[in-house]
């Protein structure tokens, strides 16, 4: 049985409506409180459990918010209601200078920056005359629709449930959307994120200007609701708080976080007489959480959720054989020009020469392998022309344009696609929504179009939808498409990486040792699949080491040896080249070997 979505946001606001009427002064203001701060760690769930970037700071962006209304509304007598766009326009503009150190670093260093940025704003707003320093500013007038004045708790109430509701209507809709997306793609592996096409530094401003924009709308209303702003609320120690309401109801989840604020919030108003032992109370409550489920609460319903429909979970994951099914024919991939061309092309690491005046051409509609023992800089090749590395020298063109300093997503949406090495998926997204991150920044959705036309992100994310569906048919997903990449052999893995690569409708195709880890049926499937792609117009660049593999697919294979480059030539002129044959069956420990992966050992040459 399922209820319908708003049927249950219509009993909560109906339940919400009845029960707040019987609430005594004190409890209601508390309850008051307890939404702003839910709607400030909506924001937080946004920017920090959704995006993954650390923020100490959404305190002073709730500051930024208060402070900004209350100066607003007082010394300048504008209007509650024109203060409410300025605040949070101005909190918003806070928040994109907030995000910019996250461009630069991650993690615990962002967690400290942030927190040096929030301490500073907390000891500038002690100092500031105009913002009245220590005492704060009072008087700040409530808000009143035509005559109706939320002026008392009972009233304002109804004001924050429609904002709280609002924010996370709008919240869940972001979650659920392109953006959604994108952000946590760059939370779960930013450097796959890139190579999909998602433009990582916009991304990461993005969480930020969102994490804001809740915080502008809560400081706003909490500087309505007491009609005084004062530094002590915006201090290092409640920033901790709000971190623990987040880190208990589920950073990951909007809901989860809204409730552990209220949750939090009530607790700590029913615990008023016992301060001391409150903050003892939520520390402890913090480590236990964190040891017992790190995704908080709302982790703890989802793994029951999950466990209750475990029954076809634990079926073992059935997918259908390629079937040949990729569409062959695509006229307008074919070019004169070489797809890749790269000349005198070398990069260093220390003093590793990785690559070393290599030059190669990659024909157009040609499968091109790249093959040498291990470390002779061929993964080295595909980081340079993902952009990932900058080349220390040499030319790199691709489709006839100098790409030596593009970034990764320029040359994703350039049509320069690849897989990894080592499998790099999005681990906490579903196989589909792991290949919806491809055809996410096909057009960037700017997020004024999320509030201004919602339903032109509507009508382009069922397009992706439809688009991704189709691929993961045609490599035979369609079964799996709803679960994770953990729940899958590897080989399937495997393909749903190349799945994610052709949904952003390359141009020409990397593949880094794709046959690794998969036994001979899959290898069998894994030479239809490319076979496939190059016959759909897509030119294919195969780094491989098993050779049975190359020598049947490739039309020109070039190898490279200490970043070297050793030969460029047909498949059966390698396999008889000395030099070849030196490098790879010659003095063992000449060569750098890794354990084989490949299928067959007596086909593979490392
Ligand atoms: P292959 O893919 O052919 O096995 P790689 O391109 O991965 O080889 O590596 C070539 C050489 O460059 C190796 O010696 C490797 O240690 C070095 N190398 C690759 N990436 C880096 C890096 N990010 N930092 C330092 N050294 C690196
Ligand atoms: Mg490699």
């Amino acid at each position: 049985m399922k209820m319908p979505r708003w049927l249950l946001w219509v009993a909560v606001l109906a339940i919400a409506t009845v029960g707040s009427e019987g609430l005594n002064g004190y409890q209601i203001h508390a309850l008051n409180v307890a939404i702003v701060f839910a709607i400030l760690a909506v924001g937080l769930s946004l920017t920090q459990g959704i995006a993954g970037q650390t923020n100490l700071a959404q305190i002073a962006l709730f500051g930024v918010g208060a402070y900004s209304t209350a100066v607003l509304t007082t010394l300048y007598h504008w209007n509650f209601w024109t203060t409410l766009p300025a605040s949070i326009a101005l909190t918003l503009l806070a928040g994109v200078v907030l995000g910019l150190p996250a461009l630069r670093m991650q993690s615990h260093y962002l967690g400290i920056v942030t927190l040096g940025l929030a301490i500073a704003f907390s000891s500038f707003v002690s100092n500031a005359p105009l913002l009245g320093g220590a005492a704060g500013i009072s008087n700040i007038p409530a808000p009143g629709v035509l005559g109706f004045a939320f002026d008392t708790d009972h009233r304002y109430f109804f004001l924050l449930l429609a904002a709280l509701a609002l924010g996370l209507l709008f919240a869940g809709f972001i979650c659920g959307a392109e953006l959604g997306l994108r952000l946590r793609a760059i939370r779960d592996d930013h450097v796959a994120a890139g190579a999909t096409g998602v433009h990582v530094a916009t991304s990461r401003v993005t969480a930020f200007a969102l994490g804001a924009l809740f915080a502008g709308l809560a400081g706003n209303l909490y500087a309505g609701l007491i009609g005084y702003v004062s530094p002590d609320t915006f201090s290092i120690f409640v920033m901790f708080e709000l971190l623990a309401m987040v880190m208990i109801g589920g950073r990951q989840s909007i809901y989860g976080s809204a409730a552990g604020a209220i949750l939090l919030s009530v607790v700590q108003s029913l615990l008023i007489n016992f301060q001391n032992y409150a903050q003892l109370g939520y520390g402890v409550l913090q480590v236990a959480v964190v040891v017992a489920a790190p995704m908080g609460l709302a982790g703890l319903v989802i793994r029951a959720w999950r466990l209750a429909r475990s029954s076809d979970r634990a079926e073992a994951v059935h997918v259908a054989p390629y079937a040949g099914r990729i569409p062959v024919g695509n006229e307008d991939a074919v070019r004169d020009g070489p797809i890749i061309s790269v000349q005198r092309l070398s990069k260093r690491f220390g003093a590793v020469r990785a690559l070393d005046d290599v030059s190669i051409a990659v024909a157009p509609g040609a499968i091109h392998g790249i093959v040498g023992p291990n470390g002779s800089g061929k993964t080295t090749l595909f980081n340079v022309l993902t952009g990932l590395y900058r080349p220390d020298g040499g030319a790199v063109e691709v489709l006839g344009a100098d790409v030596a300093r593009r970034r990764a997503d320029q040359l994703a949406r350039m049509g320069v696609s690849r897989t990894f090495q080592n499998v790099r998926l999005f681990r906490s997204l579903t196989v589909l929504e792991n290949t919806l991150v491809a055809l996410a920044h096909r057009d960037a959705t700017h997020l004024w179009e999320y509030v201004v036309v919602p339903w032109r992100v509507v009508a382009r994310d069922r397009e992706s939808k439809r688009r991704a569906l189709e691929i993961l048919g045609d490599l035979g997903l369609a079964s799996v498409i709803d679960r994770l990449p953990g729940e899958l052999p590897y080989g399937v893995q495997r393909r749903l990486e190349i799945a994610r690569a052709l949904a952003s409708r390359p141009r020409v195709l990397l593949l880094d040792e794709p046959a690794a880890g998969l036994n001979a049926d899959e290898v069998r499937e894994l030479a239809n699949v490319i076979r496939d792609v190059r016959r759909s117009g897509i030119s294919v660049v195969l780094i491989e080491h098993n050779m049975s593999l190359v020598m049947s697919l490739c039309d020109r294979v070039t190898v490279l040896n200490f970043g070297r480059l050793l030969i460029d030539s047909e498949p059966a002129r390698v396999s008889q080249d000395p030099a070849v044959i030196e490098a790879y069956l010659g003095r063992r420990d000449r060569v750098r070997r890794e354990p084989t992966s490949a299928a067959s050992p007596s086909a593979s040459i490392a």
